[in-house]
């Protein structure tokens, strides 16, 4: 007999008339609003003007934003004020930060063999902590662009779902790579790479159309491809382009066909040039970019993102001897080119989206890239403000979600001490107060 698929009609009254009555003992459920007052906010970093303002949030929302410190709070039928903070004139409130291009999952210098023992599900534990340093750091989104297994796709799941505190996450899921390139494990005995295998590299156009099907339908919000070598791969293939036009041209037109965007690591010049001709959505690192790269990424209109913050590591890791011989070289003649990828940008008008490959540095120290901006990219520290705010939201697709103060977006908001638009020390860790992501306090 099949199974029947429905409850006779006599029992679903009873049970229809169950529920009423349960529903009737239940209040009715208020509305519960939480109001924050302070004499200096920063609606719109581009606009950069601070003013008073009282801030309305309900259900993970900005419902109002309000000129004036003292605004009166309307309330509709069932809401109530649950909290109502104020903050003093040392303090000034801003959007949450973005950045647009980290690595939840990685922590900085692990030893070369990691990779082959470390597992995804470690690894989804490891970045559960770093989400939390991350969103308490002041930074309320970020962009994952390459995780282990399932790792990405988890943490973003898992945040979102309010099960672990943590910034809203894109994920990339796995970076996408030519065998034997930066996003494939390399260094080992042919037998354990096959072995540890993740599905990840591709060759040849229809090769490469799959991969990103593959990526699409596990979950990814965007699809990452290294189209040049890597500095922290074992790989000893340079810096320049790996995979072939046509592979790159069938990647992004793969993703965008199926609404993702694309972003492209890229360190070598000619590698740079035809992932912005293929039409990447954005060059990531881009440090030795050349003018014929420029034009080729004015042509797409692809953002720059950065990511000056690994030569803080290299910094700090060089001494120690904490790199293999073969990735130390290659961080060697990274340094020297360190901020020549925004001084370019900028001449050529390109927007720059802030990013800032943590996971390579420490996690929780994000906004240590802002006086690199400055000092090797020759920014202002509002220009610096616009692209972890405004620029990155454009780039995520979410500017109608995050990056500005404004009704119906998100409610993520900060606190710090001193003036942002002229002082990048003040969006420094240990100067953020408060954090608000997505209404909830993460950091008081
Ligand atoms: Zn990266």
């Amino acid at each position: 007999m099949p199974p029947r698929l429905a409850p006779p009609a006599r029992r679903r009254g009873r049970l229809a008339a169950t529920l009423l009555a349960a529903l009737a003992t239940l209040p009715v459920l208020a509305t519960e609003l939480s109001v924050l007052r302070a004499p200096r906010v920063l609606l719109d970093p581009a606009e950069g003007r601070v003013m008073p303002a009282t801030l309305v949030v309900a259900d993970g929302r900005l419902r109002a934003v309000l000129p004036g410190l003292e605004a009166e709070v309307p309330l509709g039928e069932g809401e109530r004020i649950a909290e109502e903070r104020r903050f003093d004139a040392e303090h000034t409130l801003l959007p949450g930060l973005i950045d647009s291009h980290v690595h939840l999952a990685f922590d900085p210098a692990p030893p070369f063999w990691a990779e082959a023992v470390v597992t995804p599900e470690r690894a989804t534990a490891l970045g559960a902590r770093n989400a939390l340093r991350t969103v308490q750091a002041g930074f309320t989104t970020v962009r994952d662009l390459g995780a282990p297994g399932q790792a990405g796709f988890a943490l973003r799941d898992a945040i979102a779902a309010g099960e672990l505190p943590g910034p809203r996450v894109l994920s990339a899921g796995r970076m996408v790579s030519i065998i034997g390139g930066h996003g494939d494990l390399t260094g080992f005995r042919p037998e354990v790479m096959e072995a540890l295998d993740e599905g990840n590299t591709c060759t040849g156009a229809a090769q490469c159309a799959e991969v990103v099907r593959r990526l699409s339908r596990a979950g990814a919000d965007v699809i990452k491809f290294a189209a040049t070598g890597g500095v922290l791969s074992q790989q000893n293939r340079g810096l320049d382009q790996h995979f072939t036009d046509e592979e790159m041209k069938a990647i992004v037109d793969t993703a965008h066909q199926l609404g993702l965007k694309v972003a492209a690591h890229a360190h070598g010049p000619r590698g740079i040039e035809a992932a912005a001709r293929a039409g990447v959505d954005s060059i990531e690192h881009g440090t030795y970019v050349d003018e014929a790269g420029i034009r080729a990424m004015r042509g797409s209109g692809s953002f720059l993102v950065p990511t000056l913050s690994p030569t803080i590591a290299y910094r700090e890791n060089l001494p120690k001897g904490l790199y293999t011989p073969v990735v130390a070289a290659k961080i060697r003649v990274r340094l020297e080119a360190t901020g020549r990828n925004i001084a370019a940008a900028r001449r050529a008008g390109l927007k720059i989206a802030y990013g800032t490959d943590t996971g390579v540095s420490e996690h929780g120290r994000n906004a240590e890239e802002m006086p690199l901006m400055v000092q090797y990219g020759g920014m202002s520290p509002q220009e610096v403000l616009v692209s972890a705010t405004r620029t990155a939201a454009e780039l995520l697709g979410l500017e109608d979600e995050v990056g500005r103060l404004a009704p119906g977006f998100s409610a993520d908001v900060i606190a710090v001490r001193g003036d942002p638009l002229t002082d990048l020390g003040a969006l420094q860790r240990d100067r953020v107060a408060f954090v608000m992501a997505r209404g909830r306090v993460v950091r008081e």
